[in-house]
């Protein structure tokens, strides 16, 4: 029976040495979390016991590999593939990436102290039971982090937030001018020279195949059309067209995506949360990076017409602008003008890709 006493004795140490952390709104009483890993002093917590212990709420979402947290500003979210939060459009850095630990997505003191304070909109008391405890698994690569990450995706089945090929439709060609400029510009030319300067964008950088309809001027049937967005590995459909309007005041950018996918829920206080339909989100992005270019943007419309194609393949239909605009035709016609709408589709469809903190190096 002694025996047993010493053998537990001896044993003890051993098994208290696990991290814990005791978390609490200031002046109210502490919540002991005692599934949390630590890795030199710096402890890992799981973001839902985290929220839990502040009265937040928050969960996984798969399609955008993301958590969101509900918070009084709107959706806080965070993501183990970036070093930022974001919340309300805006990216925020973090101390430290949230991380992926035996199953859970996790956080550190840091993000509770700071980030977490902020949201609640109260200090918040923090004690690390004890910090010499290392007990963390070795730090994944990034590159195992961002496949992993994509790994996730695949497994949802849903669209993932890194893309493996896009396929890009500059409308017309051929016979089918599409729309005739006063001067005698022709959409189809307009279409395929964006659609080109794009696919060497995104394949130069983004280093992913790039698959366009047509390369030259000729026409093509439908299903011509809708072959290169039907290939497998495309994850992605930009489809090019420019406009003309009676009325030659009407000028700018015109995005649109399929019909279903424009609802967008309006966030409810005890309803789950709305999920924007990738479309969405993509076109969002490509909008507010035109804007930032300086291009004018009038909206994200609905279209029936897209209906077509893979129906969950994330697609957006960009008019380029009104040709029967003079100063707008002459500004496409010109290869300057075109690189910057070109410049700003990459950096929206960038964006898109990867969620990440280009924004805030772009502020900086
Ligand atoms: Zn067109």
């Amino acid at each position: 029976m002694h025996f047993f006493i010493i053998l537990l004795c001896l044993f003890l140490p051993v098994h208290s040495a696990v991290a814990a952390v005791d978390i609490a709104l200031r002046g109210k009483d502490p919540v002991r979390l005692e599934d949390v890993y630590q890795q030199q002093g710096v402890p890992y917590i799981a973001i839902e016991d985290a929220l839990s212990a502040v009265g937040l709420k928050g969960h996984w979402n798969s399609i955008s590999h993301s958590f969101k947290i509900k918070t009084k500003y709107g959706w806080a979210e965070i993501s183990p593939a970036s070093g930022f939060m974001k919340i309300a459009g805006e990216y925020y850095p973090l101390k430290e990436k949230p991380r992926f630990i035996d199953g859970r997505l996790r956080v550190t003191d840091s993000f509770i102290l700071n980030q977490l304070a902020q949201l609640t909109g109260r200090s918040i008391y923090f004690r690390n039971i004890d910090p010499d405890v290392d007990n963390a698994p070795v730090k994944q690569s990034s590159n195992l982090e961002k496949l992993f990450a994509f790994l996730l995706n695949k497994k949802t089945d849903k669209n993932s937030s890194l893309i493996r090929a896009v396929a890009i439709d500059p409308g017309h060609g051929g016979l089918d001018t599409g729309v005739i400029a006063s001067t005698g510009y022709k959409e189809k030319q307009l279409n395929l020279e964006v659609a080109e300067k794009l696919a060497k964008q995104l394949k130069m950088k983004l280093g992913i195949p790039i698959y366009l309809s047509r390369d030259g001027d000729y026409e093509l049937t439908l299903e011509q059309r809708l072959q290169s967005a039907s290939r497998e590995d495309v994850d992605l459909w930009i489809l090019l067209h420019a406009q003309a309007a009676f009325s030659s005041e009407l000028s700018g950018v015109t995005l649109f995506i399929r019909e279903e996918e424009m609802t967008q829920n309006i966030p409810d206080k005890e309803v789950e949360e709305p999920v924007e339909s990738d479309s969405l989100i993509l076109a969002k992005n490509i909008s507010s990076a035109l804007q930032e270019s300086a291009i004018s943007v009038r909206g994200i419309y609905p279209s029936s017409r897209l209906s077509l194609g893979r129906g969950n393949l994330p697609t957006v239909q960009i008019e380029l602008g009104f040709l029967s605009n003079p100063e707008e035709l002459q500004k496409l016609q010109s290869s300057d003008y075109q690189d910057v709408i070109v410049q700003a589709l990459y950096t929206g469809i960038r964006r898109y890709t990867q969620l990440s903190k280009e924004k805030i190096d772009g502020v900086k």
